[in-house]
C-alpha cells in the first residue's frame, strides 16, 4: 500500500519503519522533521496525506490530532482509509471519525498497547473503533506492526477499550504496590508473597508479569531502576481520559479516579520521569496517613 505516516515519535518512527521493511511505500511527516530510515520524507500533513490509500497517525493527544486532521481531510482522496493509532479521548476520536467520514474517507480509531518494544518487534495489540470493512482492509497493516488485532464496536469504541483496560491496569498496580509495600513493614519477604499471591486470588498482570519488586518475578523495570517501560506520566494520561470519558458518560468510576490523583500526585515528587510502577517505591516513602 502506498501510506502517509504522520507523527514520528516514539511509538510511530518504529511502527513506520516496520511497514517500510515489510515493502508498503511510507511517506512519513513529523512537525519536529524527525525521519525515518526506509521512509521518504513528505513536505508536511497535507502532502503526507495526498494520494495515500491509508494515512495513520500517532500523535500526542485529541486537539492535535483534531488539527491534523483539519488540514489532511480535506487533501486526502475519497475512500483513504484513515487510521488514528493515538491514545485520545473517545469524544475526540468520535469527532474525528464523523468529520473523515463526512468528506467520504474510511476511518478507524486504533490505539495500541505494547509500548515502544511492542512498537519496534511489530508486536502492538490494535484496540480499533469503526467498520468491519475498514478493519479488513487495514488488517494487512495491523498484521506488520502487531500480533493483535481486535474490532471493539463502533468509531470510539477502540478508545473505549484502551482506556478501560488502563483504567484496571492503574488501579491495580496501585492495588499490588500497597500490598508489597504493607507486606514488607510486617517482615513478610517480596518473593514469599509473589510466591503466594502469583497463584492465588490476587494474581493478575501487575504481579504476575510486571512485578513492581525488583528481583521479584519475571524480569520488569524494577529490575532496571523503575526506567520506563510504560512511563507513570503515560498512565496519568490514560486515566484522565477515563476520568474524562466516565463524567461523559456519567459512570461511577471512584477507585479510577483515586488512581488518576496518586498518579497525579506521584508525577509531581522526585520519582516523575519513572515507570508507572515505582508508585512502590512512592508509597514506602508514605505513612498510614
Ligand atoms: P511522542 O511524543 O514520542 O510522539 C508523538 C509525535 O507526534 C512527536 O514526534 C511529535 O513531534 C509529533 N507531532 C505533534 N504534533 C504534530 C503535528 N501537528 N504534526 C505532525 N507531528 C506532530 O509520543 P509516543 O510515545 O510516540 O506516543 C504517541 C501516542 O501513542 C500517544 O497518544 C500515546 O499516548 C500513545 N501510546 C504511547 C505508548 C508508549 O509507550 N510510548 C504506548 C501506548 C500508546
Amino acid at each position: 500500500m502506498n501510506i502517509g505516516f504522520i507523527g514520528l515519535g516514539n511509538m510511530g518512527a518504529p511502527m513506520a519503519k516496520n511497514l517500510a521493511a515489510a515493502g508498503h511505500a511510507v511517506s512519513g511527516f513529523d512537525i519536529t522533521g524527525a525521519t525515518v530510515p526506509g521512509v521518504a520524507s513528505a513536505a508536511g500533513a497535507q502532502d503526507a496525506a495526498t494520494g495515500r490509500d491509508a494515512v495513520i497517525t500517532m500523535l500526542p493527544d485529541g486537539a492535535i490530532l483534531a488539527s491534523v486532521y483539519a488540514e489532511i481531510i480535506p487533501a486526502a482522496a475519497a475512500g483513504t482509509l484513515m487510521i488514528d493509532c493515538s491514545t485520545v479521548d473517545v469524544a475526540s476520536a468520535r469527532a474525528a471519525a464523523a468529520k473523515a467520514e463526512a468528506a467520504g474517507l474510511r476511518f478507524l480509531d486504533a490505539p495500541v498497547s505494547g509500548g515502544t518494544t511492542g512498537a519496534e518487534a511489530g508486536s502492538l495489540t490494535f484496540m480499533t473503533g469503526g467498520t468491519e470493512e475498514a478493519f479488513d482492509a487495514a488488517r494487512p497493516l495491523f498484521d506488520v506492526m502487531g500480533q493483535k488485532a481486535v474490532l471493539c464496536g463502533p468509531a470510539g469504541s477502540g478508545q473505549a477499550a484502551k482506556i478501560c483496560n488502563n483504567m484496571i491496569l492503574g488501579i491495580s498496580m496501585i492495588g499490588v504496590c500497597e500490598s508489597f509495600a504493607l507486606a514488607e513493614k510486617l517482615g513478610l519477604s517480596a518473593e514469599a508473597l509473589f510466591d503466594v499471591v502469583s497463584t492465588s486470588s490476587g494474581s493478575c498482570w501487575s504481579v504476575n508479569s510486571y512485578c513492581p519488586v525488583p528481583g521479584v518475578g519475571p524480569k520488569s523495570p524494577a529490575d532496571n531502576g523503575y526506567r520506563p517501560g510504560f512511563a507513570a506520566a503515560l498512565m496519568l494520561k490514560d486515566l484522565r481520559l477515563s476520568q474524562q470519558a466516565a463524567a461523559d458518560a456519567d459512570a461511577a468510576t471512584p477507585m479510577g479516579a483515586l488512581a488518576a490523583k496518586l498518579y497525579e500526585t506521584f508525577t509531581g515528587s522526585d520519582l516523575q520521569g519513572r515507570d508507572f510502577s515505582a508508585m512502590l517505591p512512592w508509597l514506602r516513602g508514605q505513612g498510614h496517613g
